[in-house]
């Protein structure tokens, strides 16, 4: 089939990518010309595992440019995978959605699907359609259909090649045929049902996996002060079929362009009906108070920050992603900055985005060991397989004093011990050998005078 989307970023792409793998001849538009050209030059202007390869290996079913009219004129099926960021006051901002659907319906010149990929709130299939109907040009007949995407970053071409089900909302059997033609070649189970029905279930999934981690991670907060290990609890937990051992790790709490957003779309949406969403309203405030947990940590054994060396080790809001949008080590660096601490960060694949965050004011090293060495405190917010990988007696040796606050639970307790750190991880034992915590205070007084 002959299929363009519109949007070249996580989603666009990898879909691009993955139809191409299945056979289609696809051609993927963007706005941002630079990431176009880096495109045709064979280049993935994100990191994603396996992207590149997938790009390199279906380049010739597959066409990158700016011209969307040229690729919308006569592509049986159009997929939106435009942003669709937050408002201010929770609501989303639909300007691209508007502007793709705009461009599609002065471009079609025969009939079409338009197949809505990106998150959007429920009712948005219907206002599509109105926007394609006001800009339409020629007589031609454009079903729209919700199509929801539930691929994570990190493993977003594995999530798309063996989805778990492809998600369809039509409004009629012919749309459902046009979208089978496209994901058949995939083999996998379907959910067909009706447009606002699918745009909900996107919400609606999503939403649940931000609550699942918010819940997990207050039960760990409550671990830390009755003495049980939370990696033991949710092993327990997780081998219950009802619940499942997925995201229940415990951590400092979720970050990127998908949990924070969604979850108050969704509490936006139901307060348009006059519907308060409690649990999603407790699950946003619980990531919002867990983000700076390590921080308030970091405060039991220090006054401030000011004159610190502070190392920062992982920077995107998960490991597998170059992403950095709503990570939780933005949050804190910030923190630690305002407080006038000595920031060296350390991060395999987010660094280039956060210098566009972090200009001078930290320091980028290109390893840990050199992020760690002479610091006062390490911080860690991403549970990157080098850092899970790297030699946790190294923290001993190379920092001035070793306090190793750890989000993301990295290491074992007992690795913690025999290195002779202060280790603080979330919802087990905090590991304090006493010799170095008052290593660690004498050093403190004298550096904040
Ligand atoms: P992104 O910001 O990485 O990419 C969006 C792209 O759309 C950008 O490259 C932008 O230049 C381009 N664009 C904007 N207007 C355009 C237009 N009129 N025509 C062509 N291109 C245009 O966003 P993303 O992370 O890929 O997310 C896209 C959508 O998918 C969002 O609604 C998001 O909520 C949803 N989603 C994201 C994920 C994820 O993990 N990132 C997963 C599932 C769903």
């Amino acid at each position: 089939m002959d299929i363009a989307v519109a949007g070249a970023g996580y989603v666009g792409l990898v879909t691009a990518a993955c139809l191409a793998e299945k056979g289609h001849k696809v051609a993927c538009v963007d706005i941002d010309a630079g990431k176009v050209a880096l495109l045709q030059s064979g280049k993935s202007p994100i990191y994603e595992p396996g992207l590149e390869e997938l790009l390199k290996k279906n380049r010739e079913r597959l066409l990158f440019t700016t011209d969307g009219a040229a690729a919308y004129r006569r592509a049986d099926v159009i997929i939106i995978a435009v942003g669709t960021p937050e408002e201010p006051d929770g609501s989303v901002n639909l300007r691209y959605v508007r502007e793709a659907a705009k461009q599609i319906a002065e471009a079609a010149e025969k009939d079409c699907v338009v197949a809505v990929k990106s998150t959007v709130p429920v009712g948005t299939g219907d206002q599509v359609e109105r926007w394609i109907e006001e800009n339409r040009k020629n007589p031609v007949h454009i079903e729209v259909v919700a199509n929801p995407e539930f691929l994570s970053q990190g493993t977003a071409v594995k999530d798309m090649l063996y989805a778990s089900r492809i998600v369809l909302g039509v409004e009629s059997p012919q749309a459902e045929k046009v979208m089978k033609e496209v994901y058949d070649p995939f083999a996998l189970p379907y959910v067909v049902t009706d447009r606002k029905s699918a745009e909900m279930v996107k919400y609606a999934a999503n939403v649940f996996l931000a609550l699942k981690i918010s819940y997990i991670n207050e039960i760990a907060n409550v671990c830390e002060m009755v003495g049980a290990n939370i990696e033991d609890v949710t092993a327990g937990m997780g081998m219950d079929p009802r619940i499942g051992s997925q995201f229940l790790r415990a951590g400092i709490g979720y970050g990127g362009s998908c949990f924070p957003k969604d979850t108050k779309a969704l509490h936006w949406l139901a307060a348009g009906c006059d519907y308060e969403l409690k649990t999603v309203q407790a699950a946003m405030e619980v990531n919002e108070r867990q983000k700076v947990k390590l921080i308030e940590k970091a405060r039991t054994y220090v006054n401030h920050f000011r004159g610190l060396e502070v190392a920062v080790l992982g920077l995107t809001f998960k490991p597998g992603t170059d992403d950095i949008r709503e990570a939780p080590s933005l949050a804190n660096i910030a923190v630690l900055l305002e407080e006038g601490a000595n920031v060296r960060v350390w991060d395999p694949a987010g660094m280039e985005n956060a210098k566009r965050v972090f200009q001078k004011e930290v320091v980028y090293c290109s390893t840990i060991a050199e992020a760690i060495t002479n610091a006062d405190i390490c911080f860690i917010f991403t549970e990157w397989q080098e850092i899970r990988q790297f030699d946790i007696r190294q923290y001993a040796a190379l920092m001035k004093t070793p306090l190793v606050l750890d989000g993301r639970n990295c290491y074992s307790l007992d690795s913690a011990r025999e290195a002779g750190i202060i280790y603080e991880s979330v919802g087990r034992e905090r590991v304090c050998p006493a010799e170095v915590r008052r290593r660690l205070l004498e050093n403190v007084d004298v550096r904040n005078g």
